[in-house]
């Protein structure tokens, strides 16, 4: 199974629901993975079926940090909030590292997820 990984900070989870729910036509045709949270608002606003991790503060990013080093990811959206301190920062670094170890296309933020998403789906 190859997926589209989800995840978003808290401060950017509503804009992720409404990003899935714009582009529910390109997404409702991919394997969906997510962290706990995320995952579980976008199931309950959108419909969509979303495989969940662990949440992220609890070590969903490495999961799914896992699933792209052992090739099982296709892109990641992964909306951060800069503006606020995490503490599983170092877990967010390596999600990232991998990410380009890897050469995964990453998104960081809507504008970076429209342009993805046009072109990989
Ligand atoms: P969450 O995790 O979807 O479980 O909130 C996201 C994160 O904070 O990395």
């Amino acid at each position: 199974m190859i997926y589209f990984a989800l995840i978003a900070h808290d401060g950017k989870k509503d804009d992720m629901v409404a990003w899935v729910n714009a582009n529910r036509s390109r997404l409702e045709d991919e394997a969906l993975v997510a962290t706990h949270t995320t995952g579980t608002l976008i199931e309950t606003h959108t419909g969509l079926n979303v495989t969940k991790m662990l949440s992220g503060p609890l070590g969903g990013d490495l999961q799914i940090g896992a699933l792209i080093a052992t090739s099982q990811i296709k892109a990641v959206v992964f909306l951060r909030d800069p503006l606020t301190p995490h503490p599983h920062e170092p877990d967010i670094s390596a999600l990232m590292k991998v990410c380009d170890t890897h050469n995964i296309p990453l998104a960081t933020n809507i504008a970076t997820a429209n342009l993805l998403i046009a072109q990989l789906t």
